[in-house]
């Protein structure tokens, strides 16, 4: 199927996933006309809240997925962990960004992590741990405290174990389930940044300003845009994330997590080939949120402005935070956005709050 198509406004965007990011890509889709069609096997997903269509089944369900390309002008998604089969059977059928090659990809943290120092991009040195006996060895050559991370799967801190010296490496390995891995060096950063890029069907980019991230728990807390850092590393982080999009050959958006360390590196932590929780902010402070740059990228459209006309601070609201609503929405300076889940599990991200400042008086 021809991947290069306009999608003009009526037409219906498919949705694989019906978190968050779903649900506020198809929120910016509704502003430009657009349908949203959301395919995911929960039910009363947060998306499907919001969108005009919803599937509810697995992604293995051939049939179903058939009836959604139908249904659809082009797809794309808002988890990177749909099955790759599920995204190359789809595009048999019906133009769907990102495709099944960067999925495939960003994936897996080992290819990941391959795919980016390969374009000449630093990240903390890692090795592949596939069994106990290669983790050991990893850990040998790389030396501790370092990191295991499952290759696959892995979020919010979630499938990784942090490693001090004389921790039994074999042990952690295991705990992790078994499954491949990658051991990284313990990175002393000086502060945690990321850049959303946007690259259209023609090749366009559009990249907001690179921000800084606070994590708690492993979980993103904070994030400050634009990120307060030497110039010269701000725009070394926004030439990292052109030159990756780029190298993907991505159409949609790109988010690169990245760690800045006290010696003024540039080392790229993640890829996340789909609107990033990072980039909420762009939805109150910029003329063109990173969600509708998605709309855009993968309906053809001239890609948006990402200059942001205020600073903003974005924090969000895990579990029982959330319970705060009442006094964010009576705060002026508020910008609230809610997410629609039912159930608020501790680590689980209800919503977030952004509060715009006028430039350079964010006050930090
Ligand atoms: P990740 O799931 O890879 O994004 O990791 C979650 C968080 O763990 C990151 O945002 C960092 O705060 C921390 N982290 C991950 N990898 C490293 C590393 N190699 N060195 C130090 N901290 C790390």
């Amino acid at each position: 199927m021809s991947a290069r198509r306009t999608v003009a406004s009526g037409g219906t965007i498919g949705m694989l996933g019906g978190g968050q990011l779903g649900r506020m890509t198809a929120m910016a889709a509704a502003r430009l006309g657009y349908r949203t069609h959301v395919f995911t096997p929960e039910a009363d997903s947060p998306c499907a809240q919001v969108s005009a269509a919803q599937t509810v089944a697995g992604y293995d369900d051939r049939d179903a997925l058939a009836r959604f390309a139908q249904a659809c002008d082009v797809v794309t998604l808002e988890w990177e962990n749909i099955p790759v089969d599920t995204v190359a059977f789809l595009a048999g059928l019906v133009p769907v960004h990102p495709g099944a090659g960067v999925l495939a990809v960003t994936q897996d943290r080992a290819l990941e992590k391959g795919f980016v120092n390969r374009q000449g991009v630093a990240t903390a040195p890692w090795r592949p741990a596939g069994s106990a006996a290669e983790a050991v060895a990893a850990a040998s050559e790389l030396g501790l405290p370092a990191i295991l991370k499952t290759a696959r799967l892995g979020y919010d801190g979630k499938g990784q174990v942090r490693l001090a010296p004389g921790d039994d490496v074999a042990a952690a390995w295991s705990a992790l389930g078994g499954v491949d891995c990658v051991l990284e060096g313990f990175v002393d950063f000086a502060c945690e940044v990321s850049v959303v890029v946007a690259r259209g069907q023609d090749g366009a980019l559009a990249a907001y300003p690179a921000v800084e991230n606070r994590h708690r728990d492993g979980i993103l807390a904070r994030t400050l845009a634009p990120a307060s850092l030497d110039p010269a590393l701000l725009a070394e982080a926004e030439a990292v994330a052109r030159r990756l999009v780029e190298a993907l050959d991505l159409v949609g958006v790109l988010a690169v997590e990245m760690f800045v360390t006290r010696g003024g590196r540039v080392l790229v932590n993640e890829l996340a080939p789909r609107p990033h929780n990072s980039g909420h902010w762009t939805i109150d402070a910029c003329a063109t949120s990173q969600f509708e740059q998605l709309v855009r990228a993968v309906c053809g459209l001239p890609l948006g402005a990402p200059e942001a006309h205020s600073d903003a601070v974005m924090d969000n609201l895990i579990g029982l935070e959330a319970e705060r609503w009442p006094e964010l929405a009576a705060s002026p300076g508020a910008c609230l956005h809610l997410y629609g889940k039912a159930q608020a599990r501790p680590g689980r991200k209800m919503g977030h709050v952004t509060r715009l400042f006028p430039k350079g008086q964010a006050g930090r």
